[in-house]
This record gives C-alpha cells, structure tokens and sequence, in this order.
C-alpha cells in the first residue's frame, strides 16, 4: 500500500472509503483528480475486477492520462477500467444496445457540423427566415432542450415554451426541432447530445438494460461534477441507484458550461439525492505557489454564489503576478513570446512548461505569429480538429455511407463531390422524391429511374452501385485495406493528387496520414475486430487534444481557458485581459453571467504551478477594424500587493511622466488593508456591488485631431514629441548618421521604444 503514502489525511480518507456514497468538493489543485486516480488503484488492489469500475472524465486526456498512472500502481489490469469521456462511453454502450430504440447499432455520430447542416437545410425547406431562425441559435436551444431531456413532443406540448416561441415571432421552432429529430432518427444518427439523451431513453424504456448496467458497474466516480448537466446527472444517478458506490469530486467555484446547461446545483443537491454522503474537504493545494493561490481566492471571493471554502498554499510564496500592457495584439503576442524565450532560459524549463490561455479561439492567431518569428514550437489543443478538416470528413462521410447509407448529412456531402455531374436539381429531385415517398436518399437513387430524366438517373445509380461495391469490401477485408480502396475508387485520392497547389499537397499529405493511423489500427493486437466500421465508430468524439502525436512532442500549449480545466503548467499566460473579450461581452447581461465569466478567470489562474503572467491589449482587430480596448474588470479586482505591473516598473525613477502612475500605484499598493494572512483562513466575504478604482490601466493612444507627422531629421535629445499610435514621449537618446538615425524616446504610456526616424510618425511638441 505504497502508493496510499503519496496522500494526505482527507486525501487518503477519500481513497480508503470505497462503499457509499462520497462526495469530495474542493478547491484547485488540491488534489480532487488525484483522489480519484489513487481510489480506482485502490479498489483494484483491493481485488474489484476493473471490468466493474466506470470513471467519467471531462476530456480524453485526463482519462488516458489516469489511465497511465493507474498502470503504474496495479499493471495492465487498469486497460480494463471503463473510463473516459460521458459521450465516448455512452457512446460505446449504444453502440450494443441501441437497436433497442430503433437506432441500427452503427449508427453515424453527427457532429456540430453536420447537425447545422440539416438545421439549414430544414429551415430552408420550411422557408423560415435564417436570420430570426438563426441556424447556431435553432443549435442551442434544441441542445439545452437535449441536456434538460425535453423532446420534440414535449417541446410542443408545454405551453410556456410555446407561449414564449410566439412572443419572440419563433413559433415555428418546435416544428424544427420535431423535423430535426425525425431526420436524424430517419438517418440512422445521432448527434452529441442525443448521445446522451438517447441513454437516458433507453434506460427509462428498457428496465432490463438499466438493470445489466447497474449491476455491471459496481463503482462509479465522477470528475469535474459540477460540469455536469441534467442529462449526465439522470445517467449517473440511474447507474448508481443499486450499489449506491458513488463518488463525485468538483469544485462549483470552477463550474464553467452553465451556458451549455450544466448546472451547478447538482454538486450543492448530493446531499439531498444521498442524505448518508460522506463529504470531504481538501483545503491544501498543492499545484501552485501562496501568491497564485492567494490571487485565485481573491477574485473567487467577489462571487455570492459559492460553497465557503477555504484554499491554502504551502508552497513557495513566489513571484508576483506580472501584467503587462501592449497596445496592440500582435504586440501582445510579441511580449508573450519573447518572454517565453526569457523564461525557458533562465529557469532551464522546457517548451512544454509555458501555456498561452485565452478567453476565444480567435485569439490564437497573433500568439502563433509571434511564437512562429522566434522559433518556439507550440501546439493548440483543442482547435480545429484533424478529424473536422473538409479532406478527411469528405473521406470519412464515405465510410460513414458505406456502412449507413441512410447518413443524409454524409450522402450530402459526397454524392457530387469528386464531381460527378450531379447537380443542384437533381440532388433537390432527391430529396422531394424521398420526403414523398418517405424513403431515405439512398433508396431513391437505387431506383433512380423512378424519379429522375435517363441522363440523372444513370449518374446517380453508378454512385449508389459504387457505395454497394464498398460496403461489400469493407464486409471482407480489415480496416486499412477497405479504407485504402475506398478513398482510391471514389475517385477522392486522385481529386486531391491532381491538385499541385501547396494546399493542395497538404490536402493529399493529411489523407496520407488518416490512412496511416487506420493502418496502424489494423495492425493492433488488443482488438480482435479490426473493421473500418469499428475504426469508425468514435471517429466524431475525437479531438484535437486526443491525437497523440503532438503530445509527447517538447511544445508550448496553446488553448481556450475552457479546454485547459483539470491541467497545470509551470507557467502560465493569460492573454486578453480586457473588457468585452474577458469578460465577454456576451455575459455583461446578468450577475449569474458574469459569475461564470469570473469562475472561468479563477480556472485560469489556477493553472499555473509556478509563475503567472497576464497581459492585455489598448487596441486589438475585432471583425477587420481596430478597436480600443480596457483593461478587464478583473485586473482591478486583484489585490495590487500580489502584481507586478511590467509598465510601471519599465520607468526610470524620476521621470516626470510617470509620476501620476507610481503614485496612484503606490497609493494603491499601500491602502490595501488585506495582509496576505487573511487568506489563509476564509476567503474574504463576497463584495456587493463592488466599487470599481480607478484603473492604472490606460486606454490607447488617440492622435491629437488634425495630427500631421513632422520632419524630424534635426530631432534633439530632450525634445518632447507626440507618436502617432504610442502617445507623448521624450527623446533620451540619438544614434547614427542621417538618414538612418535611430531615436530611443521615452513615451508616457508604453515606456522606451527605440524607432527609425525616416519611418517614425511623430510630431515635435
Ligand atoms: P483541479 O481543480 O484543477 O482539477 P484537482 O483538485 O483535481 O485540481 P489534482 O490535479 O489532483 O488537483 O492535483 C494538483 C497537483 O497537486 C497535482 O500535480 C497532484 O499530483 C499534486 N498533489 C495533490 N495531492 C498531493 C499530495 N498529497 N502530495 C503531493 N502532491 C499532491
Ligand atoms: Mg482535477
């Protein structure tokens, strides 16, 4: 029972209580995720067949890696565990039992794309206006309907929603969302939230189901509960409800997909669903240093909404956060770089040390440029998938209609694509004949000279013949060899060879690479079905973050705060520290918003083991033009004794222009009555309505009106100048020869910059 010493008092009570219900709600970094890992070791050492254990994590990552460290405490017997993600093991349990809903077993995992297809496509055929029939609106609202687990039919039974549809001139969304479905269900599919919809579905109409599972799984546990929404909650609370070996570990301060419909009240009502729960704290962090943790607390304290916890650090006090301000993103993203750069060397880190976190995926583009320039290589998790580029789903929607052809969104997708000269009309044709005939588009086109002229006719039935040819190879050969033939005979590989543009190549390389990873699929030994329709069948739940290749790789990680939830680095950049962007603009509406907006902010500063940086931006191109940005809101609710402000710090003492700044920093350092004290015992108590301080922050510079650069090429040392973009500086220093003199100038607001005059824009004060 080595293992058990790498625990703390609670920690190991935790691991120690296998049999009823536990409930553990802590804090960051206090080691939730860890109790878990060692409680699923220990119930094996303990001789509970692994086949009996199911861990839900939120992302395949953490899963794989609790998974490794499993391996290292009780052996190969941890391959066995049911653990991953909800969707990829319910998705796995579907996958035998769902021809009792009426679904074929292999049914198609319609992913976010192929879902707002058929959305358009239906308000398309309902001539419903996509303006106020918003397609990613239509998404949303018949995705919350999923997770709460209301159908169609009770969509358009309950009165109220119908009464509210109507007052906002969308009555017709019921009937979307009931077409929707029937298309889904005629298509043999299901999207990601039916994955768990159609669970609980199934174990409400099918006792004997429900029975097998719950007698099948003898221990569950929960990661990140407070990330759960209704529809995993009803799974979980069925699934237990025998052996009640239960346990849920979360943290409401970081609950942050209420916007997806979790629902935090879940963690705060285990009590009331298991009245015999018993609850553990961890207090200790053990992830971070006393300042990140003391910072963490203080902005989590400005939410009413939360358990009273209480978070500690033994750790190093460490260095202070530091902040710094650029006025603009691609300026942003330099500093971010070039202090990487900094960083790694003189702490002797590694790439794969640092994080870049930001609030939106657009983000990553001028942190990319920057890490690019200076040669540091980087990877973004959770970005566009490998599996969501047009090439692969192209191939992919083959194989998805050479095991269902009934896949609409696939058939869509392919029918003319290579081009087979099979247009619009036609494809309309289709699909009148199938709504009429109730037919899917695939029976319509094994008969097409039913319903088509010859010359349509005889296209479409060559490709519904070449679809039959390769469902009969895939029947007989493994996954590699069917794959192989299928992207040769629909004539996919050659479209994408014949391109010799550069993205064309690439196009070709990333199919070469599909084809790789299904070869080694084929060539595993711990699989004895070795199908491409068993290759398939999780296809649409990977992600970005689940191709292993980059992993082992020495990069900087690049992500949104919401895919960096459970991880920790060294060192970490919270990037975009401004108002509208963090927080969003979407979430100014209300206090419950907001709140979530802020837990995200807590979620991101507990990452960092070591140091924090944050960093905002005066101007930034938001939908092609350039703004000007505030510093975030959060910035002013950080203690200013635990900052660091790069900026202020960067003026020479004595320099008239920054003395308005050091004494309002200095002021504001100095009136904090918080001794660090107080945060070790309760967080402080949660600030109504707080009274927003003047902000250090500055906003960027905007030219004096009719501003007209001068000619500066007898530019003195000391003169006063007014830049274009950086504000009013002195010049401190010339040097070179005409015209190539370069003037460091010392400017009010951003510090010394060093600028080649011929190029400047400044005007003499
Ligand atoms: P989060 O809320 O961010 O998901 P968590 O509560 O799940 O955090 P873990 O990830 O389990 O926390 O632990 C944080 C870090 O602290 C990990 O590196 C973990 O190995 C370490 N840790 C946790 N408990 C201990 C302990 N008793 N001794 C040493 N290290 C520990
Ligand atoms: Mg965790």
């Amino acid at each position: 029972m080595d293992y058990l010493k790498g625990l703390n008092t609670s920690q190991r009570q935790a691991v120690e209580q296998t049999q009823g219900p536990v409930m553990i709600v802590a804090g960051a970094g206090s080691g939730k995720t860890r109790v878990i890992t060692y409680r699923v070791a220990h119930l094996i050492s303990k001789g509970v067949d692994p086949f009996q254990i199911l861990v839900l994590t939120f992302t395949n990552k953490a899963a794989k890696e609790m998974r490794e460290r499993i391996m290292k405490v009780v052996g190969a017997e941890a391959k066995n565990i049911w653990m991953g993600t909800f969707h990829s093991v319910f998705a796995k349990i579907l996958r035998v039992e769902a021809h009792k809903i009426g679904y074929p077993n292999n049914f198609t995992i319609y992913d976010t794309d192929d879902s707002k297809s058929l959305i358009k496509a239906i308000l398309k055929e309902m001539n419903l206006d996509d303006k106020l029939y918003n397609p990613n609106f239509v998404y949303g609202r018949i995705s919350m309907c999923k997770n709460n687990l209301i159908s169609a039919a009770e969509y358009n039974q309950n009165e109220q929603i119908q009464a509210e549809d109507f007052s906002t001139g969308r009555g017709m969304l019921g009937k979307v969302y009931e077409t929707y479905a029937a298309r889904c269900f005629k298509a043999g599919a299901m999207d990601f939230d039916d994955l768990l919809f159609k669970t609980n579905v199934l174990l409400k109409e099918h006792p004997d189901v429900l029975h097998k599972y719950q007698h099948k799984f003898k221990y569950l546990m929960v990661d990140e509960y407070q990330d759960t929404n209704f529809s995993q909650y009803l799974i979980v609370k069925k699934l237990a409800a025998v052996n009640y070996n239960l346990c849920v570990v979360g943290d409401d301060a970081q609950s942050i997909y209420g916007f997806r419909g979790a629902n935090i009240q879940n963690i705060l009502n285990f009590q009331k669903d298991y009245p015999d729960v018993k609850i553990y704290k961890l207090e200790q962090n053990y992830r971070s240093t006393q300042n990140i943790v003391n910072v963490a607390n203080s902005i989590i304290a400005n939410n009413k909404n939360q358990l009273d916890k209480n978070v500690f650090s033994e750790n190093d006090i460490g260095d202070k956060i530091k902040i710094t301000r650029s006025f603009s993103d691609n300026e942003e993203g330099k500093s971010v770089a070039e202090s990487i750069l900094q960083e790694r060397s003189n702490n002797a880190l590694n790439w794969n040390d640092f994080a870049i976190l930001y609030r939106t995926n657009a983000q990553s583009r001028s942190m990319e440029e920057a890490l690019r320039k200076l040669n540091i290589p980087y990877k973004i998790y959770g970005g566009l998938s490998f599996y969501q580029r047009k090439e692969i789903k192209d191939l992919i929607a083959y194989f998805r209609l050479t095991f269902n052809p009934s896949d609409e969104e696939a058939f869509k997708r392919v029918i003319n694509y290579p081009a087979r000269g099979i247009g619009k009309t036609t494809i309309d044709k289709i699909i009148v004949a199938a709504d009429q005939q109730n037919q899917t588009m695939f029976e319509i086109i094994s008969n097409a000279s039913q319903h088509l002229d010859n010359r349509a006719a005889l296209s479409v039935s060559n490709f519904a013949t070449t679809i039959k040819s390769f469902a009969a190879v895939a029947k007989n050969s493994n996954a590699y060899d069917a794959a192989l033939h299928i992207a040769q005979h629909s004539g996919l590989l050659k479209d994408l060879y014949d391109d010799k543009s550069v993205e064309g190549l690439s196009r070709y390389e990333n199919i070469q690479e599909l084809l790789n990873g299904i070869k080694e699929f084929s060539e595993r030994e711990d699989i004895e079905d070795k199908g491409l329709d068993v290759f398939m069948q999780d296809v649409a739940l990977l992600t970005n973050d689940d191709n292993d290749k980059g992993d082992n790789k020495d990069t900087v990680s690049l992500m949104t705060i919401h895919s960096s939830k459970g991880l920790e680095f060294p060192q970490v950049y919270i990037v975009g520290l401004e108002e509208n962007l963090f927080p969003s603009q979407m979430a100014l509406n209300s206090r419950a918003d907001l709140e979530e907006e802020r837990r995200l902010f807590y979620v991101a500063i507990t990452r960092a083991e070591k140091k924090l940086h944050m960093s905002y931006a005066t101007s930034r191109f938001k939908f092609g033009s350039l703004i000007n940005c505030e510093p975030s809101r959060f910035l002013d609710e950080i203690d200013p004794k635990y900052l660091e402000l790069d900026f202020v710090k960067k003026a020479p003492a004595g320099n008239p222009f920054f003395e308005n700044e050091r004494t309002q920093w200095q002021s504001k350092t100095s009136s904090s009555n918080t001794s660090s004290g107080d945060y070790f015992s309760k967080p402080k108590p949660p600030v109504a309505g707080k009274v927003k301080t003047t902000s250090l922050l500055a906003k960027a510079h905007v030219p004096t009106e009719g501003f007209t650069p001068d000619d500066t090429s007898n530019l003195q040392v000391g003169e006063e100048v007014e830049h274009e973009r950086f504000g009013f500086g002195k010049v401190i220093n010339l040097e070179g020869s005409k015209p190539d003199i370069k003037a460091t100038i010392f400017f009010k607001e951003i510090g010394q910059k060093q600028l080649l005059l011929k190029f400047a824009k400044l005007r003499i004060v």
